[in-house]
């Protein structure tokens, strides 16, 4: 049996409805849930009107479709009925209505190209856009070859040798300072995926391998000239004729928003108790993945709940939190912490938590547009964050206090409901009296009388005492990270009080 959220809760004005999507502004009616949605795609109901027939779809028949009671939606190439849609939409009905009868791909991509559509509208599906005819002069390449060669020689290329036992792939990105964190490399089923990223571009090496090779293999990378090398182990020690067949997005340099998001099979390892609700989920990538999550980005983990595909975000943190943390060596693959709060009627989180020691569950490539130099050039680093907003800080403070000298304070504002929810309070306290540049305070919204700490809620005249810069001209860096009411709020609170866009990092989706 599904635990199904019941439909009175959350209560219809709490902030939980709110907060369903990280972008929502619309509360939910009740019963118009995620799991009310799947249900409702699985009574067999015909939600297109078209009694489970596909057509082709003319941009002239799309446009007419532009009504909230009769709304068609295009996204690559597709077109689905979203009528019935309407009112489940997190991001509600007039965020759906801009793209009412027209392509929403690109407003898609902006707002939430990771959740997959496809398979949460499979039952809105209407058809196909019908090709129009292309006048292209002859031998012009698709638009994603276009963008690589126009930049020819800063386009990255790519070579291969072979011992009797190892293939090396070598890819020349052309670019300096290429480090571990650019460079993402999976090999499942003899089909090879080597990924570089460039700033908001993606070059990738996309083969199916000639022949088996084995599980583990080994990425080296020669920052200062940009050189890559993926080492392969053949599984039989035969001469390769070739690389293998190039796979469809091979040798291609797009911007990354045009690479639809990859995913691998990582085991849960451990599960250990934070608070509560809040539990530390240690994942294992395979022996033949090199992936490692930058500060500041997350990863989208991906389960299959009554037969839809589920996707939400999450922010990798480290094990714990000690100065100087270096990932330690270990057998198998690396691993990816992430520190995830239950909630009792949360759709994703519930299915986690249900998961056993030894499942598999599928992960991202890491996203997110947090740039470590933004932190690099500062003096004061002043972090906000509520609840599972902590997430992102916990990088954040390690990169911090370990790699940036020029950092004079490092302060973190903790916002939560009880003392009982406050996540890793020892260890943050802990970490104050280790470093005297680092400082923790607690705001609680719901104290019992024993409290003798900060209480409230976000507020200007809370925020005006703690983002003080340490020197009147220092330079200042503010990240937030919360339910999104607080993220909104604060960031007001911050411009109003004289700080300017860039001295401001917003974390979400
Ligand atoms: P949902 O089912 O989406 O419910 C969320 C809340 O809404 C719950 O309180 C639920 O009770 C309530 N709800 C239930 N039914 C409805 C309804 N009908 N209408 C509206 N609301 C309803 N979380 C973490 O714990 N750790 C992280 O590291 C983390 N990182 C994140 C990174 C990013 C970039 C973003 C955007 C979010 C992150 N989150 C993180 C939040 C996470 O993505 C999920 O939103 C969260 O785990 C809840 O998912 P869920 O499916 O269990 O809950
Ligand atoms: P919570 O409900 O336990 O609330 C924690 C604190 O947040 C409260 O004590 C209060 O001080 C503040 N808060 C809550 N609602 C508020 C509101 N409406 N206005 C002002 N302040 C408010 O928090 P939680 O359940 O741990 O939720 C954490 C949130 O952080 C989730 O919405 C999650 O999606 C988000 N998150 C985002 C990212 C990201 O964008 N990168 C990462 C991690 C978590």
């Amino acid at each position: 049996m599904l635990n199904v959220p019941p439909q009175a809760f959350p209560a219809p004005a709490s902030q939980q409805r709110v907060a369903a999507d990280s972008r929502a502004k619309v509360p939910l009616k009740p019963g118009r849930s995620l799991m009310d949605w799947i249900r409702l795609t699985k009574s067999g109901k015909d939600l297109t009107g078209l009694k489970g027939r596909l057509i082709e779809v003319t941009e002239d028949e799309l446009a007419k479709h532009n009504k909230k009671e009769d709304c068609w939606i295009c996204i690559r190439g597709f077109v689905y009925n979203v009528t019935p849609y309407m009112e489940y939409h997190p991001g509600g009905e007039d965020e759906l209505m801009k793209a009412a009868g027209s392509d929403g791909t690109d407003l898609f991509d902006q707002v939430h190209r990771w959740v997959n559509y496809e398979s949460m509208l499979k039952e809105c599906l209407v058809g196909r856009m019908a090709v129009k005819p292309i006048a292209a002069p002859k031998g012009m390449l698709p638009e994603k070859k276009v963008l690589g060669a126009s930049a020819k020689g800063l386009t990255p290329s790519y070579d291969w040798f072979q011992t009797d036992s190892l293939i090396t792939v070598v890819i020349y990105t052309k670019q300096k300072d290429v480090n571990a964190e650019l460079v993402i490399v999976d090999c499942q089923d003899k089909q090879l995926r080597g990924e570089i990223i460039m700033d908001d571009h993606s070059y990738l090496v996309e083969v199916d391998l000639d022949h088996a090779v084995q599980e583990d293999l080994a990425v080296n990378i020669a920052e200062k000239v940009g050189k890559v090398e993926i080492i392969l182990k053949k599984k039989d020690n035969i001469h390769w004729k070739m690389l293998g067949r190039p796979l469809e997005s091979h040798n291609t340099l797009i911007k990354r928003t045009g690479r639809g998001l990859f995913y691998r099979k990582c085991k849960l390892v451990s599960k250990t108790e934070v608070t509560h609700d809040t539990k530390l989920f240690c994942l294992m990538l395979p022996k033949s993945t090199h992936l490692s999550v930058p500060t500041g980005q997350h990863v989208y983990l991906k389960q299959i709940i009554a037969g839809t595909e589920v996707v939400k975000p999450y922010t990798p943190v480290l094990p714990f939190l000690p100065l100087d943390f270096k990932e330690p060596s270990c057998h198998g693959g690396a691993h990816v912490y992430l520190m995830i709060k239950i909630y009792s009627c949360g759709l994703f989180t519930q299915a986690l938590d249900h998961l056993q020691i030894g499942d598999y569950i599928s992960v991202s490539s890491p996203e997110g547009n947090f740039k470590k130099s933004q932190v690099q050039t500062s003096e004061d680093l002043f972090l906000l964050a509520a609840g599972t907003g902590f997430t992102p800080m916990v990088k954040l403070l390690n990169f911090a206090l370990t790699e940036v000298s020029c950092l004079r304070t490092v302060k973190l504002i903790f916002f939560n409901k009880t003392e009982d929810d406050i996540l890793w309070r020892s260890q943050l306290e802990q970490l104050a009296l280790k470093d005297e540049r680092f400082e923790v305070q607690f705001v609680l919204s719901q104290p019992t009388k024993d409290w003798v700490g900060k209480h409230g809620k976000i507020s200007s005249s809370l925020l005006c005492e703690f983002v003080k810069r340490s020197r009147k001209d220092s330079k200042v860096l503010i990240c937030i990270c919360g339910p999104t009411p607080f993220t909104e709020q604060g960031v007001q609170y911050l411009k109003d009080l004289g700080y300017s866009q860039e001295e401001i990092h917003a974390f979400s989706a």
